[in-house]
């Protein structure tokens, strides 16, 4: 499989929780390398830009604000097919479908507030990498 980037959000009920130390230990442990991360405020345009694909949703403005309601972390991973195993390891986007020991399942409290964020393809994670980070940002491990 080859080496790929992906984009990573701890939301702002992860971030409150204290979870960032923990979360990145688990992407650590299954193999991923943190290549880029800071932590950031959202706008409600930037939040309503980056979830753009679920405009028309019903959940919209509700999710927008809770993305909006306290900073997150954001970050690029890399690693061996890492857009899949970044999923693996935060769990269904509900935590109670969720596999046990995934992120999701042992910290999220609902369907929206779910702690992370994963790219969802290997489009969407170009996309959503260069709408955090600057090609410059981003440091490629040389050790
Ligand atoms: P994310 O894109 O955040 O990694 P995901 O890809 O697992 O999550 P999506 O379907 O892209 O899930 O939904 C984006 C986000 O919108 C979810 O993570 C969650 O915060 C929120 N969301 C999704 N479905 C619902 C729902 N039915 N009700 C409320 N919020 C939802
Ligand atoms: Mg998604």
């Amino acid at each position: 499989m080859a080496i790929e980037r992906t984009l990573s959000i701890i939301k702002p009920d992860g971030v409150q929780k204290n979870l960032i130390g923990e979360v990145y230990r688990r992407f650590e442990a299954g193999g991923l390398k943190i290549v880029a991360a800071r932590m950031t405020h959202l706008s409600p345009a930037d939040a309503g830009a980056f979830y753009a694909v679920h405009r028309e949703r019903p959940f919209y403005n509700d999710l927008v604000a809770y993305m909006t309601s306290g900073p997150v972390m954001v970050s690029v991973l890399e690693g061996e097919g890492a857009i899949l195993k970044h999923r693996e390891i935060m769990g269904a986007t509900d935590p109670k479908k969720a596999d046990p020991g995934t992120i999701r399942a042992d910290f999220a409290d609902s369907i929206e507030e779910n702690v992370v964020h994963g790219s969802d393809g290997a489009d969407t994670a170009r996309q959503e990498i260069a709408f955090f980070f600057a090609g410059t940002d981003i440091c490629p491990r040389t050790r």
